[in-house]
């Protein structure tokens, strides 16, 4: 019996290793690096806690060195969906009437094996099968999924505690249930850290998942998924479906079991869930919550009089760190005459200290983009720029998909505010710069405000404080992260809970109690000590 109290504390962010040459990390990971390289396993769904194999299978290969498979997976069918849905639903009520903090223990567990135990494991993973550089790796892998875990445990204390009032002859209290039914996490393939508060964030609230990964971030995530269960995530809380994201999607939207989706992605796959949802809705035994981070078209807006050298920075890693694959990442930039120069020469500089090449290559800034499809999209909107009269490559341009899908940092500069790459999500190495009169702050600052259909992510560099101020107020529905002197990317749980409105999601901020607070059907409960045994009011006798 556990009658114990638990205040979880917020917690302390997980450290980011430093990974010097000889240090211990650093050794231990390059060993996996090696050992990963060398192998090709076999990634199985996990159903009901058992592992299948379809025989039905695909290929988890390097992005930078495609002829290399990582992994052989197997891919759902529509019975071993059906079986899911099952294993969900079985799982559902022993998970939901634990005690919570059974939960809890359970997520900082895993939270302590991956810091610990598995700390090279999923790093290597993530580095070899997503192309991640190990800073890039370790933030993501290691520290925010540690992050989303601890931190997770610490607001679901804070949401139980919360309680409503009782007064004379009555005690009133809150029971946070978890939603009645399945919970489908669909995951995509830029964050460890995501996949995992995908599930993480529903199941401890009591919820059981079905899990549909992103097939180029299988090796990471079926590495994750054996850290759930050693961990003691108990057999069908969490249901791993590798698979095809249509089929698996289209059944599981149609089951009337179905109570939440959470999602990141692209912004067409979540509309087609919402429409299939939409289209199902008679069928559910209830409404179901719908919670997605989408896209981003995200900006740096310089005002004149910023520090050039802070903006070069700012807009180099911004924009190009992992890649530019990152839903955070800046790409477009508003900035003024005066400073243009002096900001393209520094960025070119690092352009040129930045280097490409494998993960593998601690020295590499630069890795590969995650696919061929991914790859051609990018191109293409290299070379319609490159086609234009309207634009211009400052640096860059260049890529080479022989060995591995790899894109040189590139940037775009128009004389065309509406220009196709300042509007349209690439979700590549491409950074679009548009150069505007120092006069035409205001103006220019509407145009940012209606250019794009999203509302991710944007920064505004400027020393003015009226300036930045007036910045801050214009730009409110541009982004739903917002940094002042700084990239607009790099959230840190705890700190900038993450999210977005217009096209970019329903804002639910992962990282925080609003999104776990999605994953609770609350029951209100009201007991009367001495029940009225009349209908009459007072006034009436
Ligand atoms: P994606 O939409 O292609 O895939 C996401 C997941 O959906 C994958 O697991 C995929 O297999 C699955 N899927 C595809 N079609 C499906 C369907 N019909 N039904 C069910 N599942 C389906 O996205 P991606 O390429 O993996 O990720 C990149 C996108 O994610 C970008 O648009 C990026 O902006 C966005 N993203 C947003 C955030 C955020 O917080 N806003 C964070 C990371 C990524």
């Amino acid at each position: 019996m556990n009658n114990s109290i638990y205040n979880f504390k917020l917690p302390e962010n997980e450290p980011v290793l430093g990974y010097l040459s000889g240090s211990p990390e650093r050794i231990s990971l390059e060993k996996e690096i090696e050992r990963q390289s060398s192998t090709t396993i076999e990634i199985p769904l996990i159903i009901g806690g058992k592992k299948i194999f379809t025989g039905n299978t695909g290929k988890v290969v390097m992005p930078h060195k495609h002829s290399h498979t990582l992994a052989i997976y197997h891919k759902a069918g529509e019975k071993e969906i059906k079986m899911a849905i099952d294993a969900a639903k079985s799982a559902h009520n022993d998970w939901n009437s634990q005690n919570w903090t059974t939960r809890a223990s359970i997520m900082l567990k895993i939270a302590d094996l991956i810091t610990v135990k598995y700390r090279a494991k999923l790093n290597a993973a993530t580095m070899l099968g997503q192309s991640k550089n190990i800073y890039q790796s370790e933030i993501d892998a290691v520290c925010e999924t540690a992050d989303f875990l601890r931190f997770n445990v610490s607001f679901a204390s804070e949401i139980y505690k919360t309680q409503p009032l009782s007064s004379f002859n009555q005690l009133n209290r809150m029971e946070y249930r978890a939603l009645e039914g399945i919970v489908f996490a669909v995951s995509p393939f830029n964050f460890t850290s995501i996949a995992s508060n995908l599930n993480m964030s529903p199941v401890m609230m009591g919820n059981s998942t079905i899990w549909k990964p992103a097939t180029t971030a299988l090796l990471s995530n079926y590495y994750l998924m054996e850290i759930f269960i050693e961990a003691g995530i108990p057999p069908g809380v969490v249901n791993f479906l590798p698979g095809s994201g249509a089929k698996i999607g289209s059944i599981i939207t149609s089951s009337s079991d179905l109570a939440g989706i959470h999602f990141t992605g692209s912004n067409n796959t979540f509309n087609s869930l919402w429409k299939s949802v939409a289209n199902n809705l008679e069928n559910y035994k209830s409404y179901p919550r719908l919670v997605g981070e989408t896209g981003g078209k995200d900006f740096i807006f310089v005002l004149p009089g910023a520090n050039a050298d802070e903006v070069a920075a700012g807009a180099y890693s911004g924009a190009f760190e992992y890649q530019g694959q990152k839903c955070s990442a800046a790409s477009r930039m508003y900035i003024p005459e005066s400073i243009w120069e002096s900001v393209k020469i520094d960025m070119i500089e690092f352009s040129q200290s930045a280097k490409m090449g494998g993960p593998e290559n601690p020295l590499n800034f630069v890795n590969a983009v995650i696919d061929e499809a991914s790859f051609d999209n990018i191109v293409s909107y290299i070379e319609y720029a490159k086609n234009s009269d309207k634009a211009e490559i400052v640096f860059g341009g260049t890529y080479d998909k022989s060995t591995g899908y790899f894109i040189s940092p590139t940037m775009i500069k128009t004389s065309d505010p509406h220009f196709k790459t300042m509007e349209e999500e690439i979700f590549g190495p491409v950074l679009t710069a548009y150069v505007y009169d120092d006069s035409e702050v205001e103006q220019t600052l509407d145009l940012c405000n209606t250019t794009s259909p999203y509302g991710l992510t944007g920064a505004v560099f400027g020393n003015d404080r009226m300036e930045v101020v007036k910045a801050c107020s214009k730009l409110q529905y541009a982004a739903g992260n917002f940094y002042i002197n700084d990239k607009p990317t790099g959230a840190v749980v705890g700190k900038q809970p993450f999210g977005g409105s217009r096209g970019s999601g329903t804002n639910d901020k992962a990282g925080g109690e609003f999104n776990l607070i999605r994953w609770v059907s609350p029951r209100t409960v009201k007991e009367t000590f001495i029940p009225p045994k009349d209908i009459l009011y007072g006034y009436m006798k």
